[in-house]
């Protein structure tokens, strides 16, 4: 600083829980710690402030002179800022230097790159990393016929028969295993059809346990219920890693309802009846349901059916007020700016062995001729799935609210939109000719 100039009086710094977003004349700033978010727009002094704040070298760190401190409009941000604790001031007297402000950097990209620089072997090691939860259709044969079979598990995890009369041999998921050995995988996902009747059943639950991965069975109620020897034959031991997911849907049989609940009180195995709910009336039905039946633990699974678009909005949109209150951290914000943190690490194996990272997304290979190394290669370094980011998609990447919304799910597909809020009006992506969810 030049001689002649006289030393500001204070240093303004905005604490690094704060996450400051600008675009164009908008400016948010949101407390990761209290929830709270304040919005400005309009502002040109607030606009200019918070572009220097968040100038590489500043690290959110400026001075502020007695001049610029009695702007109306500063001086109210300065005030705003201090009493939502989001910043505060520091006279320059009581500091030697510019206080240093540490940031947050995500690694993911750093490792990423770094990879790509190693041999062929080690990024094939490496990149097993990321894979952490597997869903595993096992087969597409089921009698029943759900009217949201079709497409349900393309909004949520659920059994389907899309592939009917098809299977995964169980040599075939041996061999998968067998080269996951090492990786980060921890959580399986058994599904159908009706799971009760894939032949290699037991073999594929042992084959988990060995490799010590959590399991997760999914058997529709009114296949649990006509199934009790089935699930006796599989001889299932009381396990922590080992779990039932009894989907639901409308409407219900209540008598095999009943039946289904009292077949997995006997076999003592943890479970949870997860109803997929298309209306207020069915959530108020399994509300009665689960009380009769005294059901415990449940899930809801709002689903969209293209006829339903209100009780949907008032199930999955979000406002301000759900964003304030989901509180995201600042570990959760960094990560949803380069990734997808619901899609990523998880893959999809459909029972006519292809694999996808995301269940809409085309398929990255098929189980009988790829390995499993080469298809999370090409998701990690050529895949859009697993690091979809708001920040890519409209409208959301012209929304300063891009990095607390939740990440991009599958309803986004089910919808043709993007913007599943009540923040931003209707825009459909398509609209401007583009892929809906990712900026090609
Ligand atoms: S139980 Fe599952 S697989 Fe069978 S028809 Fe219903 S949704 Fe489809
Ligand atoms: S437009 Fe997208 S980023 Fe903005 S509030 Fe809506 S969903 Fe969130």
């Amino acid at each position: 600083m030049n001689n002649d100039t006289p030393k500001p009086l204070y240093w303004f710094y905005l604490d690094n829980y704060v996450h400051l977003e600008r675009l164009e004349d908008r400016v948010l700033l949101y407390n990761s710690l209290t929830g709270e978010i304040r919005e400005y727009a309009d502002n040109p002094a607030v606009l200019q402030l918070v572009e220097k704040l968040q100038a590489p070298e500043n690290l959110l760190v400026v001075p502020l002179g007695e001049k610029e401190l009695e702007d109306p409009q500063i001086s109210a941000f300065v005030r705003e800022m201090r009493s939502l604790f989001m910043g505060d001031l520091i006279e320059t007297s009581r500091s030697s230097g510019k206080p240093v402000q540490m940031m947050p950097m995500l690694k993911l990209h750093r490792d990423i790159d770094k990879m790509k620089t190693e041999s062929f072997r080690s990024v094939g090691v490496d990149v097993m990393k990321y894979l952490d939860n597997m869903a595993l259709y096992v087969n597409g044969n089921c009698t029943l016929d759900c009217n949201i079979c079709a497409s349900a598990h393309k909004q949520f995890l659920w059994c389907n028969r899309e592939k009917s009369g098809t299977q995964l041999p169980i040599d075939q998921i041996r061999q998968l295993f067998e080269q996951l050995v090492g990786s980060d995988l921890c959580h399986v996902h058994i599904l159908g059809g009706n799971i009760l009747t894939y032949p290699g059943l037991r073999e594929l639950i042992s084959i988990l346990a060995e490799h010590r991965l959590k399991r997760t069975l999914y058997i529709h109620y009114s296949n649990l219920a006509d199934g009790r020897d089935s699930l006796q034959d599989l001889g299932l031991i009381p396990d922590s890693n080992c779990q039932i997911k009894i989907p639901v849907t409308f409407p219900v049989d209540e008598t095999k309802l009943e039946k289904a609940s009292h077949i997995l009180e006997d076999c003592s195995m943890p479970g949870t009846f997860a109803f997929a709910l298309q209306s207020e009336a069915e959530f108020a039905e399994a509300e009665c349901l689960i009380s009769a039946f005294s059901i415990d633990p449940v899930s809801f699974h709002p689903f969209f059916n293209g006829q339903n678009l209100e009780f949907f909005e008032q199930a999955v949109f979000v406002d301000r007020q759900n964003l304030s209150n989901a509180r995201p951290s600042m570990k959760d914000i960094h990560s949803r700016q380069v990734m997808n943190p619901f899609l990523f690490g998880n893959l999809t194996v459909l029972s006519n062995g292809d694999i996808h990272a995301g269940v809409n997304d085309p398929s990255l290979g098929n189980l009988s001729k790829d390995s499993i190394y080469d298809i999370v290669y090409r998701e990690v370094f050529e895949g859009k799935t697993w690091r979809r980011t708001r920040k890519e998609v409209v409208p959301c990447r012209d929304c300063v609210f891009a990095a607390l919304c939740p990440p991009l799910s599958h309803y986004e597909y089910a919808l043709g939109k993007n913007n599943l809020c009540r923040i931003v009006g209707s825009v459909k992506a398509d609209e401007k000719g583009e892929e809906i969810h990712y900026k090609s």
